[in-house]
C-alpha cells in the first residue's frame, strides 16, 4: 500500500482570539494559509483560568463554512440567533453549519468564568462549497460517550471518530463533503497503518506527546501534511500522542474571506457584511437572568 508522507511540517503560533483567549494555531498563519478545504485549526489552551479571568468570543457572525468545536477539557456554552444554547462538556464536539448566516457566542461555561478552570479543546472551521454556502444553518452535536470509537488489534491505538471511519468505527455525524475528523491516541510501540480514500487531502496535528507519521517524527504542536497515497502509518514515539487526524476533499474554489465570513469572492464578502449590519443574520434573544 502506498504510505502518505509529510510533505511540510508546519509548527503552530500562539495567537491571542476572540475576547482575548490563547490559541495554539498552525493555520492561518505565515507559512499555510489553509489547506483545502480546511480554513483553520485552533488549538484552545490547554489554559488555567482563574476566577474572573476566563474569556470567550462574545457574539459574532459566520457565513460560509462549518465550526467544529470539540472540548478536551472545561466546559463551553453557546447561544445563537436561531434560539439554539447548550454547553459542551469534555469529549463533546458540536459541528455548526453556518451555511447562510447565524450569529453566535462562545463563552468558557458560568462555572469557570466565575471560579476558574482548565480549558482545552478544538475549533475547526470547514469549507463549504459554493452551491452550499446559503444553505440553512445545522447543527450536529454528539456527546463523547456517544462517539464511535476504533481500536487497534494490540489496544495501543486508539480514535474517536468524529468524521470518517478507521480501524472498524465509523462517524455518526454528517458532512457536506467527504470529512475525516478523529481523535487518535498513539501509544509507544503502536505501529497501525489506516487506508483512507486516495481524493482526500491528509493532516496529522499532535496536541500532545510524539508520533511517527511515516518516516517523519511529528513533535506536540506540529501539524503534518501529507502527501498522495492509500493510507496513513502511525507509529508510537517515545511518549503517548494526542494526534488531531483530519482529511477532506479539496474544493478547488476561489476563497475569498474576511473574519468571520468565508465566500468566493468580494461581492459575496460586501453581501455577507451587508446581511450582518441590517440584522438579516438575526440577533440573539436573551431573556434576562434572575440571579
Ligand atoms: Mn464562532
Amino acid at each position: 500500500m502506498h504510505i502518505r508522507t509529510p510533505e511540510q511540517i508546519v509548527t503552530a503560533h500562539r495567537q491571542v482570539e476572540g475576547g482575548g483567549f490563547v490559541v495554539r494555531r498552525p493555520f492561518p498563519g505565515e507559512h499555510v494559509d489553509f489547506v483545502d478545504p480546511f480554513l483553520l485549526i485552533d488549538e484552545m489552551g490547554p489554559i488555567d483560568y482563574r476566577p474572573g479571568e476566563a474569556v470567550g468570543a462574545p457574539d459574532h457572525p459566520h457565513r460560509g463554512f462549518e465550526t467544529v468545536t470539540y472540548v478536551l477539557e472545561g466546559e463551553m456554552e453557546h447561544e445563537d440567533s436561531a434560539g439554539h444554547r447548550g454547553r459542551l462538556g469534555p469529549g463533546d464536539v458540536q459541528w455548526m453549519t453556518a451555511g447562510a448566516g447565524i450569529i453566535h457566542s462562545e463563552m468558557p461555561s458560568q462555572q469557570i468564568r466565575e471560579k476558574g478552570g482548565r480549558v482545552h479543546g478544538f475549533q475547526v472551521w470547514v469549507n463549504l462549497p459554493r452551491r452550499d454556502k446559503l444553505m440553512r444553518p445545522r447543527y450536529q452535536e454528539v456527546s463523547g460517550d456517544k462517539l464511535p470509537e476504533g481500536r487497534s488489534e494490540d489496544g495501543k491505538a486508539r480514535a474517536k471518530i468524529i468524521a470518517g471511519e478507521a480501524l472498524g468505527a465509523k462517524a455518526v455525524i454528517d458532512t457536506r463533503t467527504p470529512i475525516v475528523f478523529q481523535d487518535w491516541t498513539v501509544q509507544p510501540g503502536a505501529d497501525v497503518t489506516v487506508p483512507f480514500a486516495e481524493n482526500l487531502r491528509m493532516l496529522a496535528y499532535v496536541f500532545e506527546g510524539e508520533v511517527q507519521v511515516d518516516d517523519k517524527l511529528v513533535r506536540e504542536g506540529q501539524l503534518a501534511i501529507l502527501g498522495a497515497g492509500e493510507a496513513v502509518r502511525l507509529s508510537g514515539g517515545a511518549s503517548t500522542a494526542r494526534v488531531l487526524l483530519l482529511g477532506g476533499v479539496p474544493l478547488r474554489e476561489p476563497v475569498a474571506r474576511y473574519g468571520p465570513f468565508v465566500m468566493t469572492n468580494r461581492a459575496e464578502l460586501v453581501q455577507a457584511f451587508e446581511d450582518f449590519e441590517s440584522g438579516r443574520m438575526g440577533e440573539i434573544t436573551r431573556t434576562a437572568e434572575v440571579r
